[in-house]
């Protein structure tokens, strides 16, 4: 980088020379040092120095991940099904937050681990208990779209202090659900970062 920086344009075959290498010794580091944004190549000009700093790379990279790179699928009940059965579908979906929906599959609301539980510590019977009378509901609903940035995402969730939020869809006045963004699918994109070449 150094060699580069004061004496860039300059050949791989020079900078080879100026480390006492050959060229082919080399070959990888320059490969890494240019996917990597630090150094750009131009043909019959050689090698310069970009000027871009760790921090400056790192975020032009997470401004080219989106939510549908990372997105799961959804679980959704129905604003009917009762408290009980919510429970039910949390634990054999593994999942921590469910989407609510109409008979139109259009989003009504959401229900995470703490609704649940905080209905389930009551004297309500569980099982005549409807979701839709303990879920966050719409207008309240923070969503996001598959061509959204993850980063983006990211900062809503931490603002809102929620886990997860639906990817969607509009359809007619209201909107589908079509993919669930969490604060896992955020470790997932972090960790890919850190191992891209
Ligand atoms: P937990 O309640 O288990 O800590 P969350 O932090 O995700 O999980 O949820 C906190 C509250 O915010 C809950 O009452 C939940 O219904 C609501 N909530 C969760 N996700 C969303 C969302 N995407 N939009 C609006 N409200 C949400």
């Amino acid at each position: 980088m150094q060699i580069v920086k004061n004496n860039g344009p300059i050949t791989g075959e020079h900078i080879a020379e100026k480390l006492n290498l050959t060229r082919a010794t080399l070959r990888p580091d320059l490969a890494i040092l240019t996917m990597a944004g630090f150094l750009d190549a131009r043909p019959r000009v050689g090698y310069f120095y970009t000027g871009k700093t760790g921090a400056q790379l790192l975020t032009e990279n997470l401004k080219k991940i989106y939510v549908k790179d990372y997105q799961s699928i959804p679980v959704v009940v129905h604003k009917n099904v009762s408290v009980y059965d919510a429970i039910c579908t949390m634990f054999l979906e593994d999942v921590g937050t469910l989407f609510v929906v109409d008979d139109d599959s259009l989003l009504v609301g959401v229900l995470s681990r703490k609704d649940l539980l905080r209905a389930s510590i009551g004297k309500q019977d569980l099982n005549s208990l409807p979701v839709n009378i303990i879920m966050t509901r719409m207008p309240n609903i923070t969503m996001c779209y598959k061509d959204d940035l993850l980063i983006d995402v990211a900062q809503n969730l931490i603002e809102k202090q929620i886990d997860a939020m639906p990817v969607v869809k509009e359809k007619g006045t209201g909107f589908e659900v079509i993919g669930r963004i969490t604060k896992t699918n955020i470790a997932k994109a972090f960790v890919a970062l850190a191992n891209e070449d």
